[in-house]
């Protein structure tokens, strides 16, 4: 495939539960062209999970130490206590070897990655069929105690309202069909020939 990847970033926001990660990793196997920005977070891995693969695990006292020495482009504190962020480091590591950026990031995190790189990214927001069916994908998936699961769905519930402030809106109800529009969106932002 050909394709021109180079100096370019995908941004998939949505409220937590929507699907950001189920897309990223698909869109991830399918397309050697992206890589995917592996941010720090100081909550605990989940069954699963990977360090330096889902996310840099830090420490509290690590994290606020990259804070301090300027390491993020964003970083937020998205439930109380938990902080996330993008490392310069990984922009600089991913475009240097020729791939485009995907970046999964809840909705303030994106909207900072796309003032800071406004002609270089494609912010798409992955919506929910309803907020019904996003809360339920939460519990069912189980990744979460009954008090963190509160704090998440009233958060959803606040990142929903994001829904236009960014390039494009991907519905995600079926998840074959939101796959396929995903694909279409990467090769259209990558300028891909198949
Ligand atoms: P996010 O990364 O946005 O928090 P996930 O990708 O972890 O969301 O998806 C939340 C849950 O919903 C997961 O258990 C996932 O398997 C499930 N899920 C994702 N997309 C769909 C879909 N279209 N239909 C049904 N379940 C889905
Ligand atoms: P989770 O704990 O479910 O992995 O992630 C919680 C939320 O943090 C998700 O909406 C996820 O997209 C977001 N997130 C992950 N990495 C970053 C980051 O580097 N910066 C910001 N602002 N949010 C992030």
């Amino acid at each position: 495939m050909e394709a021109n990847a180079k100096g370019k970033m995908l941004i998939f926001t949505a409220p937590s539960g929507a699907g950001k990660t189920t897309i990223v990793r698909h869109l991830l196997q399918n397309f050697d062209e992206l890589a995917f920005s592996v941010s720090a977070t100081n909550r605990p891995m989940r069954e699963g999970e990977t360090d330096g693969e889902s996310y840099h695990f830090l420490s509290t006292e690590e994290f606020m130490q990259r804070v301090e020495n300027d390491e993020f482009i964003e970083y937020e504190e998205v439930y109380p206590g938990r902080y996330y962020g993008t490392l310069h480091s990984e922009v600089d590591r991913i475009w240097a070897t020729g791939r485009a950026i995907v970046f999964d990031i809840e909705v303030k995190g994106a909207t900072n990655l796309k003032k800071f790189y406004p002609n270089e990214s494609l912010a798409v927001f992955i919506n929910p069929p309803s907020s019904d069916v996003l809360f339920q994908r939460l519990r069912d998936r189980s990744t979460e105690t009954e008090d963190e699961l509160r704090v998440r769905i009233a958060r959803a519930a606040e990142e929903l309202t994001y829904v236009n402030s960014f390039d494009r809106v991907l519905i995600n109800d079926d998840l074959q069909v939101a796959f396929v529009e995903a694909e279409d969106i990467v090769e259209d932002f990558l300028g891909s020939v198949k």
